[in-house]
Parts: structure tokens; C-alpha cells; sequence
């Protein structure tokens, strides 16, 4: 038997270049600002990242620059131990993240310049998920990369029954062939408003805007509500998932450690239910710690506190 524990990603990889200051500079202004990093980025590379952290052999699928941030990139996620033979070298830049961060309010704003990660091509992550296909059951896609990619991924999975798990970020319309490749959607509450048009406000219409996901084709929808927890829709009807407490110092890359946790525990063949509660945990998490990749957790992380729950 074939251990097809394993998960890839196929996504956006970027370089993270953050400048703090305050205040920040009005248009046509230069200020001095105080604080700079340069660091891996890209919700691709993150939620490798999380699943490898939650315990899963991890492939990473997507395209990087022959310039300064390739080194910088593979070598952050091959310390973390994803696996990224599969990672094209493609000539000209790697993804950019530009981001400014205030450094009193914590407000940001961020230009992403996609670069290698928009030319990453449907035949090549097709021939990368075969490769992977004895190892892989969970592939888990955002919308970083071009929706052509995204569309195949959903066609190959069905194929070679690979659990695909798509997080529609950033929200755009997405064709419909898409969906019936799909196990598992995960938006949080402002992504399934703009893919659904119905404004979640309560039990009812976060259910109305599952109902929407489950009605084109997917087999699961999630939608996650911050620290309102999740509320799902399947096949066996209709469930409210509470978020564990926390403590929130930053709640950036919340969803990205949902997401690794609940793809490789579905990958181990763990319960959906238990799958979910990992997920939750591994938000709750996330959000007690600052910054993107430091804030996601490990598998232990998310045990210990599990078991601190009881
Ligand atoms: P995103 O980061 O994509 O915007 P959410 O904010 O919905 O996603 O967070 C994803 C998950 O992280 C939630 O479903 C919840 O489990 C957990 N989470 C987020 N914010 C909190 C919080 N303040 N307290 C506890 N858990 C949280």
C-alpha cells in the first residue's frame, strides 16, 4: 500500500518586504521609517508551511525568479523541510510582497507584484501532481496564482481522487468547472460574501452562504468566522464549530494554519470532525502570536493544547 500521507501545495511564493514607520508617507512624501524585513511570503508558501508543521510530508507546487529572492524563498521553506524539487526556476523576478505597516496603528497596505507566480503554467503542475500522486491525498490551492492553474488542479484531482481543498483567497469570481473538483472550500467570512454576494451577519446567512458553496458542486464547505469559529455544510447536514479562546495579538495567517492543519490531518486519515477541531486549535493559535510563518504551529502545539482543553 502506497502511504499517501502526504500534501502539496499549489500556490503563490513570495518575498515579504515590510517597512515600518510612522506616520506613513501621504503621496509624493518621503518619510524616514524605523524598522524593515525581508522575509518568505506568498499563501502558497505559508500554508506549506502550516501543513508541514502539522506533520505532513510536504510538496510544494509554484514558480520563483532566477534573481536574489530564490535562495531567500526555497531556502526558507526547504529549512522548514517542504519538500520544493518541484518549485520552477523561471527567468525574471520571483513574487513580491511590498507592505507598509504603521508602525503606531498596526494598519497596513500592501502592492503584491506576482511575477514568477503568474506564469506558472497548467501543464507543469499537472505533471507535478502526478509525480506526487502515490504520496499526495490533500491538495490544498489558493487564488494567488492564475485561475487556469487553479482549473486544472480541480481536474486532476477528481482524477487521481486527491482531496483538494481550496481557499478562495483573494476572492474572484471562479469558473465553474472548478468547483466539482473541489472536497473542501474554506473562505472566511469577506471572501464568501464577495463570491456569494450575501453579507454574513448571522447564523442564518453564514448557512444561506455555505448552502451557495455546497449548491455548486463542492462537496464541503467551510466558512471560518474569526473568533466566531466555523460553520460547515455536507453532505450530512449542517454544523456550528465554536473557536477555542484566545488571547489575539495578531490575527494574520489565521486561516493558513486552519488550513495545513485540517489538510494534513484529512491526509493522515483523520475524522473530519477531528480534522476541524485541529484546525480550530491551530487558529487559535496563530492568532496569539505576531507575524505570518513565526505564528503558525506545530502538530505538538496544537496537541498540547487540545489537551489543555480538557
Ligand atoms: P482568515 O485568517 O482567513 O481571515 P479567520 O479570521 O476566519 O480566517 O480565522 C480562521 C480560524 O482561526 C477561525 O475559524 C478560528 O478557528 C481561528 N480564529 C481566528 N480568530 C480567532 C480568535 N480571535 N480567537 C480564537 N480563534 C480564532
Amino acid at each position: 500500500m502506497d502511504d499517501r500521507s502526504g500534501v502539496a501545495v499549489v500556490g503563490s511564493i513570495n518575498a515579504d518586504l515590510a517597512a515600518f514607520g510612522s506616520p506613513l508617507p501621504r503621496p509624493g512624501e518621503t518619510v524616514i521609517g524605523s524598522d524593515f524585513s525581508l522575509v518568505l511570503g506568498g499563501k502558497g508558501a505559508n500554508q506549506a508551511i502550516a501543513a508541514v508543521r502539522a506533520g505532513a510530508p510536504t510538496y510544494m507546487i509554484g514558480a520563483v525568479g532566477e534573481d536574489m529572492f530564490r535562495d531567500l524563498t526555497l531556502g526558507a521553506l526547504a529549512d522548514e523541510g517542504v519538500d520544493v524539487s518541484a518549485v520552477r526556476i523561471m527567468d525574471g523576478s520571483t513574487g513580491i510582497a511590498h507592505i507598509r505597516v504603521d508602525a503606531r496603528s498596526a494598519q497596513n497596505d500592501i502592492m503584491i507584484i506576482p511575477n514568477a507566480n503568474h506564469r506558472l503554467s497548467p501543464d507543469d503542475v499537472e505533471v507535478s501532481l502526478m509525480e506526487f500522486r502515490d504520496r499526495v491525498s490533500v491538495v490544498l490551492v489558493q487564488l494567488e496564482i492564475p485561475l487556469t492553474v487553479v482549473q486544472r488542479v480541480a481536474e486532476v484531482c477528481q482524477a487521481c481522487d486527491m482531496g483538494l481543498v481550496l481557499d478562495p483567497a483573494p476572492a474572484q469570481a471562479i469558473p465553474s468547472a472548478v468547483w466539482r473538483g473541489v472536497s473542501v472550500v474554506k473562505p472566511n467570512e469577506l471572501e464568501a460574501e464577495v463570491l456569494t454576494g450575501i453579507p454574513i451577519t448571522d447564523r442564518s446567512s453564514a448557512e444561506q452562504a455555505a448552502r451557495w458553496f455546497f449548491d455548486q458542486g463542492v462537496a464541503i464547505a467551510i466558512i471560518t468566522l474569526g473568533a466566531r469559529g466555523a460553520f460547515l455544510i455536507g453532505h450530512d447536514g449542517v454544523a456550528e464549530y465554536p473557536a477555542f479562546a484566545a488571547m489575539p495579538v495578531d490575527t494574520t495567517a489565521a486561516g493558513d494554519a486552519f488550513s495545513g492543519a485540517l489538510g494534513a490531518s484529512l491526509a493522515r486519515g483523520t475524522s473530519l470532525p477531528e480534522a476541524l477541531r485541529r484546525g480550530l486549535a491551530a487558529g487559535a493559535l496563530a492568532v496569539s502570536v505576531r507575524g505570518a510563518s513565526p505564528s503558525l504551529p506545530t502538530a505538538e502545539a496544537v496537541d498540547a493544547f487540545l489537551a489543555a482543553q480538557r
